[in-house]
């Protein structure tokens, strides 16, 4: 490390010592130009860069890189793969970032408990790949599986299409290795799902990094369905699909995933893969029914009969995996597809109850119109989880802005309808402002309190999630909106 290119840094020199000397040089990050590639996550409309990335390659290494910060009393930001789309991996008055990518092996797959042991670094989608050959999966899926990590799907209690029939992250963890920001090491939870006293996995699962490091895992297998069938539902009524999900549960059946696309993304989607989706549909739903396989046809068919009594033109059911697989990859990809479509966007993650989804869809029509933006609709509909992917130029200043305040109407019309401010993306830095429109003061405190039992002192993820009292954070650290 080059003492004389480190002297802006806040990091003292002793301390970057020691941390080199804990990983060992070729794990820190701290050229300007190499710490650039962690200057935001997904939610692209903020940036900051840390002052020193740490690569860990082990607990032990986690545990005495904290100790060595926690001596300095210097704050640190955890990072998985940097997918997250509320910046909460954004370095905020936190100058070091600890980045799990190293952490990446499967300790151990145990078949007769179902259940798999992993570290926080490994991929989403590796950890099915290691047991498919076995008939087993790893059941929550975020569309960015190929990429996001267990610590990061873990801290941000993330779903998938699967969410609606299997459950989030929450329903998968069975225990956590964690370091505190003290560098102490827990474990909480357990091999099996029967425990005594407080939750604390719980209340670990959806911390957004503000508890310490997660090292590893214990998650649950899911067995494959033995069959599985998927239709393409096509709409000229975006109304008549949001009616079609509400259609299909209250008939009782509890379709794998229910997911939702509107005409823009369905064109760029079309236009990136070709996978014969209409370009001239308002939405299409893509309904997978799954489980044994005998009586799946006839559910299928009743699930093709209510969205065709709700309004669906045409019904195409997939006749093969490889048909599945194409319909598939078209909505796991279809944030990527937006990128044909402008130089940047925001991926906005509100929830409302299933029932209220046509209000709340006429509602972003109007606020796409009120501040002239495209906003295109991407989203578990089966869960009444919306992603409207806000359309931006972050050379514009002024369309940054009402991109950043079209969100802001969104979240708040869903929590007028009854819903929520996150499904799966979480809070982090994007939507702390927003908290108080569910919570009171009394319930921030509360949040605080249960923070302060992991990390008292908020070094671990500073000035994320709950806001301070009176308002929003103040950031000392370089920080600074697209555009500026
Ligand atoms: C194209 C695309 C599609 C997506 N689709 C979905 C989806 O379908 N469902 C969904 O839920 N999300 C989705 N996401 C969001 C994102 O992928 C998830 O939130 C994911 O869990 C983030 O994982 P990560 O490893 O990238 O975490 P990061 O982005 O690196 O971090 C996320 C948060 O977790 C904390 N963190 C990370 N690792 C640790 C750790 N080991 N210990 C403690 N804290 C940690 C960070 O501080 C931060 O607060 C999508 C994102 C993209 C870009």
């Amino acid at each position: 490390m080059d003492r004389n290119a480190m002297a802006d840094s806040s990091i003292p020199a002793s301390l970057a010592a020691q941390l080199s000397e804990i990983v060992g040089e070729e794990a820190i990050v701290w050229r300007r130009s190499e710490l650039k590639v962690y200057d935001c996550d997904g939610w692209t409309v903020e940036k900051s860069m840390p002052d020193l990335l740490v690569l860990p390659h082990t607990t032990a290494e986690v545990s005495a890189v904290l100790k060595a910060l926690d001596r300095h009393g210097v704050a640190f930001v955890p990072r998985g793969a940097g997918t997250g789309l509320s910046g909460g991996c954004l370095p905020l008055n936190a100058p070091v970032m600890i980045c799990t990518s190293r952490m990446n092996r499967i300790l151990s797959i145990d078949y007769g408990n179902r259940r798999v042991e992993v570290e926080s670094g490994v991929v989403n989608l590796h950890v099915s790949n290691a047991v498919k050959a076995q008939g087993y999966f790893y059941s929550p899926d975020p569309s960015s599986q190929m990429a996001c990590t267990i610590g990061g799907n873990v801290s941000e209690n993330s779903g998938g299409p699967h969410t609606l029939k299997y459950g989030v992250t929450t329903n998968h963890v069975l225990g956590a290795e964690l370091v505190l920001p003290d560098g102490e090491i827990v474990n909480l939870g357990g091999a099996t799902e029967e425990r005594l006293g407080y939750d604390l996995v719980g209340a670990l699962v959806g911390a957004e990094g503000t508890a310490g490091i997660v090292t590893r895992a214990t998650l649950k297998l899911t067995r494959e369905p033995e069959g599985r069938q998927t239709l393409l539902a096509i709409f000229a009524d975006v109304a008549d699909a949001t009616r079609t999900v509400s259609a299909i549960i209250a008939a009782g059946i509890i379709p794998g995933a229910i997911e939702m696309m509107d005409n823009l993304i369905i064109r760029a989607v079309e236009e990136a893969f070709h996978i014969g989706l209409p370009p001239d549909a308002a939405a299409v739903l893509i309904i997978e029914i799954d489980g044994l396989s005998v009586g799946l046809g006839d559910r299928m068919g009743q699930v093709g009969r209510l969205a065709s009594e709700c309004g669906a033109g045409d019904i195409r059911v997939a006749r093969d995996d490889k048909e599945r697989e194409a319909i598939w990859k078209g909505r796991k990809r279809a944030f990527g597809a937006v990128g044909r479509l402008a130089p940047n966007y925001a991926t906005q993650d509100g929830v409302v109850p299933r029932t209220r989804l046509p209000d709340i869809l006429r509602e972003i029509a109007a606020i796409a119109e009120r501040y002239r933006l495209r906003i295109g609709n991407v989203f578990h509909a089966g869960d009444g989880n919306i992603h409207p992917i806000v359309l931006y130029d972050e050379r514009d200043y002024d369309e940054v802005r009402r991109a950043i305040e079209a969100g802001r109407d969104i979240l708040k019309a869903c929590v007028d309808l009854g819903g929520s401010l996150t499904g799966e993306h979480g809070i982090g830095a994007e939507k702390m402002a927003e908290m108080p429109l569910i919570f009171s003061p009394d319930d921030l405190i509360v949040m605080s309190e249960l923070r302060r039992v992991f990390d008292p002192n908020q070094r671990s993820n500073p000035n994320k999630v709950i806001p301070t009292p009176g308002g929003c954070v103040e950031v000392s650290q370089p920080h600074r909106q697209a555009p500026l």
